[in-house]
């Protein structure tokens, strides 16, 4: 929303004083996002995976030692315990243990309303049939899976203790046991809730984060409520990372019972490798930067749901939606059909003219009477300048319109005007779209004509448009009304693979 100008003197200062506010609350973010250190995440990856806790297997001697160096964590940031009996253990299956802290929000009304950030610590020990690509009978460390996860969301933990107040919502930190063997502590959990589940706004995880490669991250989830994407999006904007923003949900990490439970959820992912579930996913092979940019965004993302209203809300038809349903709302229309239906060249000899080297059967320039080999003096009442200008002029005009060509007769070369009828309707822009009910208020381009002001700019079909000038819209309408009153440069926030950019259009005068 563009704030107005302030005519009363009282507005300016309160204005002035909201300013100053919002600078004070950006910097103590921008030093909270800042103590995510790839060091830090690599000294907790180091212990996890070290061989002292054979593999982490969940209510195994090496499950228990991770758990408590966990709660160890914890404890020595001082988080308040979150899990049984004022402990930091929730346990269960005998030696099972949840690790659960909890940082209670600083805003009265949104206290009660929680943000689950979590990931798993538990691994597979020695690797069974069932748990492990081989060999087995060795420890399998399992750095990426997900000693990396947990490093990060300690990392996160970090930076909400480096601002300086609490959240306005309450965050509980949860290091989930027995993932591997089938999500049992995540879904012990939603089973037996430590907060009211129905408090719950939304369940953060991050499993394997510490392979990046090419900048990639798979964001999982994003369909589970309304508005999450362009939220993840924004929080991406520090971190710049290339999210692959994935439908397909399975219930292969935590955040599914949650899912199942009507709760929208976020997971983070970097992909998998030939270590995984394999003793060879070891300390050593993690990328240390590229983790601290996926629990930088997971903190960005979290700080944002702590602070913001309204929260994204559970999206029911999330559900049923799947990579298929991506396809069709993704799917590029096919090209449409010409305007004029020529194909155009500067003369080899003189390269001022514009010479038709093609003329389309049944299409306007035939039908208007032009043939090949004509050269092009005025279209639409200006002299043709070069072909570029053409073709967007011609994408521009109003129908029908005039040309005037140079032809070569026997002997001497004649001017002929002609009167032509265009195909479709000029355009200002030069795009297509189609709408998102997970998204409302952006546009997902289906086309770029060719030549058009839109693909000069550098817009591409899937880009996806949040603002015009700063502004929001409420949906194509209201974006086609903008568009159709523009005239000159337009600036359009953008979103292409959850990175955001401002990209200038240059609209034709009304
Ligand atoms: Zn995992």
């Amino acid at each position: 929303m563009k704030r107005k100008c302030h005519i009363v003197y009282w507005g300016g200062i309160v204005g002035w004083l909201f300013v100053v506010g919002q600078i004070a609350v950006g910097s103590h973010k921008k030093i909270a996002l800042e103590s995510i250190q790839a060091s830090d995440i690599k000294v907790h990856i180091d212990v996890l995976a070290d061989d002292s806790f054979e593999g982490r297997e969940a209510g195994s001697r090496g499950g228990q030692a991770a758990g408590h160096y966990l709660a160890q964590q914890l404890k020595r940031f001082g988080l308040q315990p979150a899990g049984d009996q004022g402990t930091y253990y929730q346990q269960f299956r005998g030696t099972c243990r949840n690790i659960l802290g909890m940082i209670q929000g600083s805003d009265p009304q949104r206290k009660h309303e929680y943000i689950v950030v979590g990931a798993h610590y538990d691994h597979v020990g020695y690797g069974t049939h069932q748990t492990s690509y081989g060999p087995l009978g060795v420890i399998h460390n399992g750095a990426d899976d997900n000693a990396s996860g947990v490093a990060g969301v300690l990392a996160v933990i970090q930076a909400f203790l480096a601002l300086d107040q609490p959240p306005g919502r309450s965050i509980l930190f949860a290091f989930w046991d027995g993932e591997e063997q089938g999500l049992w502590g995540s879904k012990h959990w939603t089973a037996n809730p430590t907060v009211p589940l129905n408090q719950v706004v939304m369940k953060i995880n991050a499993d394997m984060i510490g392979h990046l490669r090419e900048d990639q991250v798979f964001v999982f989830g994003t369909r589970t409520a309304t508005g999450l994407r362009r939220l993840v999006s924004h929080g991406n904007v520090n971190t710049d990372l290339a999210l692959d923003f994935s439908w397909e949900l399975k219930a292969n990490s935590d955040h599914h019972p949650f899912f199942a439970r009507e709760v929208p959820v976020l997971m983070m992912h970097t992909g998998l490798h030939e270590f995984y579930h394999r003793p060879t996913d070891e300390a050593h092979r993690i990328n240390h930067q590229g983790a601290q940019r996926v629990a930088r965004l997971m903190f960005a993302i979290a700080y944002q749901l702590a602070h913001g209203d309204p929260v994204p809300e559970f999206r029911p038809l999330s559900r049923s939606e799947g990579p298929s349903d991506r396809v069709e709302l993704e799917r590029p229309l096919p090209p449409r059909g010409p305007r004029l239906g020529v194909s155009l060249a500067a003369d080899q000899d003189d390269s001022d003219r514009i010479v038709l080297t093609q003329v389309l059967a049944g299409l306007p320039a035939e039908r208007a009477g032009l043939r090949r080999g004509d050269v092009l003096l005025r279209f639409a009442d200006a002299a043709v300048e070069d072909v570029p200008s053409l073709l967007t002029r011609v994408l521009q005009v109003e129908s029908p319109t005039s040309v005037r060509i140079r032809r070569q007769q026997e002997e001497h070369a004649e001017e002929i005007d002609l009167s032509i009828s265009l195909d479709h309707r000029p355009l200002r822009l030069g795009v297509s779209w189609r709408e998102d009910d997970a998204e409302p208020g952006t546009l997902i381009l289906s086309e770029v004509i060719p030549h058009s002001p839109a693909e000069a700019a550098g817009l591409q079909v899937v880009d996806r448009i949040y603002k015009v000038e700063g502004r929001t819209f409420a949906c194509g309408d209201a974006f086609r009304d903008l568009v159709a009153t523009w005239s000159g440069p337009m600036p359009l926030l953008i979103e292409r693979q959850g990175r955001l950019r401002t990209v200038t259009v240059e609209l034709p005068p009304r």
